[in-house]
């Protein structure tokens, strides 16, 4: 007797598409048949697409920029990721400068674990005062934290000699760096020119942090790493330069792989030209890029140059981001977007726009996440996999708007974009989450799951 059949739909995953049932037991799938038999509980999908559920390993809830902090709790980030498919997230750990990570993790744990409703990792950052506790990743790769954020920009920034240390120290106990890549030191005199000359308004967030500059930070921590053998994942490649280096570098056989964001594959830099707190909205860090670059993300996925696509969500509401309006500077509005919800959708039009084919849809958004990041038990439908599945309606129009969104903030990028598909149904390892437009699971009913490589 099985527990859950999902039955008659087509099974997409990264290599195949066939029509197959799927039986579920234990939070397992355990069968995928045709006509399989054995359960009173099925789940018609006749018509509909199956796939894994969507894996995004870049989310920032209840970030805290010290005076602001990101709208989207554990629960409803979650929460709203559900709605949009995805069943696993990576948010990120920040020690305090006297803390050990392992409090960290401790801590920033037990915050998520009494909210989730999704799976979830945690990366940990390392900042430069981390440097003296490099001894504890050996520790943390065995709590299940073997990824580790590496800011090249804000005041946290690690410099060339710091870099190096963390990849040594990353390198050593087989863990993967993830990179926030810009120049940070080049862009503060940029910046600095610009208020300077009364510049203030938010394309100056973008004219300060030029293309080429963030393409120099990629290259340079590429090399750093490359030097003590540290595999590397770039975070949040929006411009053509930066893909350059990514692939120059893998046709060379080194270990790094890149990721964009849905900002850069809907939105371009004439988003910050808009009137008033609309212009504000969208800042985000490395900034939205000239049109060309965004048809450029588009191929970079197309042709495996860029190998996933998670959404860096971090929500502000129109308040917290009409601050840098009040202040008369672009270095006060509290940078990012939100995109947990609408990603899964919003790249299946990458589908229908003839970019990719379905597989190498889920390919991006689940399967090569999962691997990429170490959950070993997601992102595929297959015999022993964890059985997160969403049911999703290929064929399904609509018009994203903001009151159809579960995101706990008051505006989205992607208000009137016209879309095809929509998210039916989802399971969280077996257990029924979406089920006619409503979320069935409770806060804290998500778990953290260890991740190893
Ligand atoms: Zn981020």
């Amino acid at each position: 007797m099985m527990e859950t059949i999902i039955k008659g739909g087509t099974l997409i995953t990264a290599s195949a598409s066939y029509q197959a049932d799927i039986g579920i037991e234990g939070g397992k799938i355990v069968q995928i048949g045709r006509d399989l038999q054995g359960s009173t509980n099925v789940y018609d999908a006749t018509g509909k697409w199956v796939t894994p559920g969507a894996v995004d390993i870049h989310v920032h809830m209840e970030l805290d920029l010290g005076d602001v902090v990101s709208s989207d709790t554990f629960y409803t980030g979650t929460r709203a990721g559900l709605f949009g498919g995805t069943t696993s997230v990576v948010d990120f750990i920040e020690a305090r400068a006297d803390e050990s990570l392992r409090d960290a993790f401790l801590r920033r744990k037990a915050q998520a674990d009494a909210q989730v409703v999704a799976d979830y990792g945690l990366h940990m950052t390392l900042t430069p005062h981390d440097m003296n506790k490099l001894d504890e990743l050996v520790g943390l790769v065995q709590d299940g934290v073997p990824t580790y954020k590496l800011y090249m920009a804000y005041g946290h920034y690690l410099d060339d000699g710091e870099l190096l240390r963390a990849f040594q120290a990353i390198a050593r106990v087989g863990g993967l760096a993830v990179i926030h890549a810009e120049n940070w030191r080049a862009i503060q005199v940029l910046v600095a020119d610009a208020l300077h000359n009364g510049n203030t308004s938010p394309i100056w967030h973008a004219l300060t942090r030029p293309a080429d500059l963030e393409a120099e930070a990629v290259g340079r921590a590429i090399a750093l790493a490359h030097h003590v053998h540290c595999p590397i994942h770039i975070f949040h490649v929006g411009c053509d330069a930066s893909v350059r280096r990514i692939v120059a570098a893998r046709a060379q056989g080194v270990a790094v792989t890149g990721e964009t964001c849905p900002q850069y594959l809907f939105l371009d830099e004439t988003a910050y030209q808009r009137p008033h707190l609309e212009g504000a909205l969208t800042v985000c860090a490395p900034p939205l890029r000239p049109l060309a670059d965004q048809r450029a993300m588009w191929h970079a996925l197309e042709h495996d140059h860029l190998q996933i696509v998670s959404t860096d969500h971090a929500p502000f509401t129109r308040a917290q981001k009409q601050r840098g309006l009040d202040e008369r500077s672009f270095t006060r509005i509290p940078g990012g977007i939100p995109s947990i919800e609408s990603r899964f959708t919003l790249l299946y039009n990458g589908v229908r726009q003839g970019f990719f084919s379905p597989s190498r849809w889920v390919e991006l958004c689940c399967t090569r996440p999962a691997q990429l990041a170490g959950f070993t038990n997601k992102g595929n439908l297959a015999i022993g996999y964890d059985a997160d599945v969403v049911v999703f309606d290929p064929q399904y129009a609509q018009t994203l708007r903001l009151d159809a969104l579960h995101e706990q903030v008051d505006w989205t990028p992607y208000e009137g974009q016209a879309l095809f598909g929509k998210v039916e149904a989802v399971w969280l390892r077996g257990k029924h989450a979406i089920h006619d437009g409503a979320c069935l699971l409770q806060a804290g009913e998500g778990q953290f799951v260890a991740r190893r490589f």
